[in-house]
């Protein structure tokens, strides 16, 4: 069955590229045994590719396309797998963003499937009545406060309704199988659970599943999850309402009302747990919604990426502008790196001013013009590094000189999530980045539901950030938190190049942007450009930058333009897929970080 939007080719042609080759790895494993799906980071060949940061995820994307399911029916199902082999990253209690390329009509479109903060919000909601003062970060995201209405599911059933050729419940069919037969735990999966015993051992709904007699699974043992496998079969049955609009919505609000605490916790926790004030009314007002991406033009290609609440699209964007006023190609690797940074820190100073839920799109134009990317670029000083933080720039449509306005300073914390590429062998291709925030999200399993809820409204400012200008990332009732998911999908003449993206909270942004940067202009493969060591200048006085950038002989020599550093053991987990000419596909995950991604193509090149 060809997928809906499918571009028609031959049935010889079609039956050759459904065909699974021989003796694939896939073959003998499965949900249940002993053996999870081999761990191949990268993979080339034709008529189709995923890559997610999970082998189980990755099989069951490759089957759907195998079955002759195009790339959103594979992305969504993919997705769903995610959501019980990587819960702490992605789930349907989350949110995210879905960047797609159409075949037939050559267009790129978006979901945002991003939370929303619940009516009853105000800009005030982190500051605590008691003191006057914002909540500590762990405080604030280990509530019912930080919980956002999730939009991922209505995600999966948007894209399946507008572009996918199955519907919801076929797409849930592999991920109920794999919660309810279970799969492997491997050594990312266990120390997830261990970085949150303390936050996950305060709730008995989360302890029971993720900390069995008080310990997290061990490595190798078999994880079932069969009360998300029963909240999957209850949406399979009843659709999107069953989570928000039925018993599942109920759950729910009485989760983020009434925090499901432990009366015999595992482990200490520092702070009262808050209850939030989501309604059953929250949830089913929530849509999904689709605005039309971000664009901008890069040495010849068009960069499509996520607007608004997504601060993605915009500062990758920008700081490719700010980047195209020079030849990166020909400067030398230290002076295309010290670009690089000050570029993503110019970017980040406007993003932090400018960029919220609601940000009029015709400031947003404005940040990615040309004219003010050039205004910008003349902040850049080859010979030295800028004092953090530099300041904001106006983006007012009147170009030329090197105005700046006041300082702004930088707030945010570090995240985790997750994300997924798939290609078809039409020629469709979804980059979707998911996320519950941070990784365990904010601890509490909906209780008999099987799923952990979101911290995403902590992706808001706590309390103003820009001095005398407005914030534009305050909380407010419906309105959605500033992300910075990147996901990116760049055409070259009209066809699809590269799609990547990553998680990371705001380092997402930079991590997208040093990977199109390394494939496009430094000359590196795109598995080198996921490998190489990174940095993420998010103007902040220091470098966030992992051991092997900092002592590499440009870490070196950027320390001499002035770069100072604070490492950061691991950056990101970018997934993406290079289409090479006549079809070819290179698929590619992360070699080590996160423990290595899966990549996977339908016919491996021979
Ligand atoms: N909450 C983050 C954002 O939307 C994503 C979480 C992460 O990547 O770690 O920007």
């Amino acid at each position: 069955m060809v997928g809906r939007h499918g571009i028609g080719i031959g049935a010889a042609t079609l039956a050759l590229l459904v065909a699974a080759p021989a003796g694939t790895a896939t073959a003998a494993t499965g949900p249940g045994t002993a053996v999870r799906p081999e761990r191949t980071t990268t993979a080339s060949g034709y008529g189709g590719a995923v890559a997610t940061v999970d082998p189980e995820a990755t099989r069951v994307g490759l089957e759907v396309l195998r079955g002759g399911g195009n790339a959103v029916d594979a992305a969504v199902a993919a997705a769903a797998t995610l959501g019980v082999t990587e819960p702490f990253s992605a789930g349907i209690g989350g949110g995210g963003f879905l960047v797609y390329h159409d075949a037939r009509t050559g267009r790129v479109a978006t979901i945002d499937g991003r939370e929303s903060a619940p009516a009853a919000t105000r800009s005030d909601h982190f500051v605590d009545p008691a003191t006057g003062r914002a909540y500590g970060f762990d405080e604030a995201r280990v509530s019912g406060l930080s919980v956002g209405v999730p939009g991922t599911l209505p995600t999966w059933q948007a894209a399946l309704r507008r572009w996918g050729s199955r519907s919801l419940a076929e797409s849930l069919r592999p991920a109920i199988q794999v919660a309810e037969q279970g799969f492997r735990v491997d050594p990312t999966f266990r120390s997830q659970i261990s970085d949150n015993a303390a936050p996950f051992g305060q709730f008995a709904s989360t302890s029971r599943l993720y900390l069995p007699g008080g310990q997290p699974p061990a490595v190798g043992s078999l994880f079932r999850n069969p009360d998300l496998a029963d909240t999957y079969r209850l949406i399979a049955r009843d659709g999107v309402d069953a989570l928000y609009r039925g018993p599942v919505a109920r759950d729910i609000v009485a989760t983020v009302r009434r925090p499901p605490v432990s009366t015999n916790p595992t482990g200490a926790w520092a702070y009262p747990i808050r209850p939030g004030a989501m309604t059953l009314d929250d949830l089913a007002r929530y849509e999904v919604r689709f605005p039309a991406p971000t664009h901008s033009r890069y040495r010849g290609l068009d960069v499509y990426g996520m607007p608004t609440p997504s601060s993605g699209g915009s500062t990758v964007g920008e700081a490719l502008n700010i980047l195209e006023r020079s030849d990166l190609s020909r400067l030398d690797r230290t002076q295309a790196l010290h670009r690089y940074l000050e570029a993503s820190a110019l970017a980040f100073a406007d993003r932090n001013r400018y960029v919220g839920d609601g940000t009029p799109r015709r400031l947003l134009d404005e940040l990615l013009s040309d004219g003010f990317a050039a205004e910008r670029a003349c902040r850049i000083d080859p010979a030295r590094a800028a004092a953090k933080p530099v300041a904001p720039g106006t983006p007012d449509g009147r170009y030329g000189g090197c105005a700046v306005t006041g300082g702004g300073a930088f707030g945010g914390y570090e995240n985790h999530t997750t994300n997924l590429t798939v290609a078809d062998r039409w020629g469709n291709v979804v980059e979707y980045t998911l996320t519950i925030e941070q990784t365990g999200g904010n601890a509490m399993v909906v209780p008999g539901r099987g799923f952990l809820l979101n911290n995403e409204l902590t992706d808001f400012n706590f309390t103003p950030t820009q001095g005398d200008a407005a914030d534009p990332n305050l909380p407010a009732a419906g309105k959605r938190p500033r992300s910075s998911m990147s996901p990116t999908i760049v055409l070259a003449g009209g066809r699809p190049y590269l799609a990547v993206g990553s998680p990371g909270g705001s380092t997402i942004i930079t991590t997208v942007l040093q990977i199109l940067v390394g494939r496009i202009d430094l000359g590196l493969s795109l598995p080198d450009a996921l490998a190489a060591p990174r940095a993420s200048q998010r103007n902040t006085a220091t470098v966030t930058a992992e051991p092997a950038f900092v002592s590499s002989p440009e870490g070196v020599a950027l320390a001499g333009l002035g770069h100072t550093y604070t490492a950061s053991a691991e950056i990101g987990a970018a997934t993406g897929i290079e289409f090479l000419p006549r079809g070819g596909l290179l698929a590619v995950t992360e070699p080590v970080r996160r423990g290595g991604g899966a990549a996977g193509v339908v016919v491996p090149r021979g």
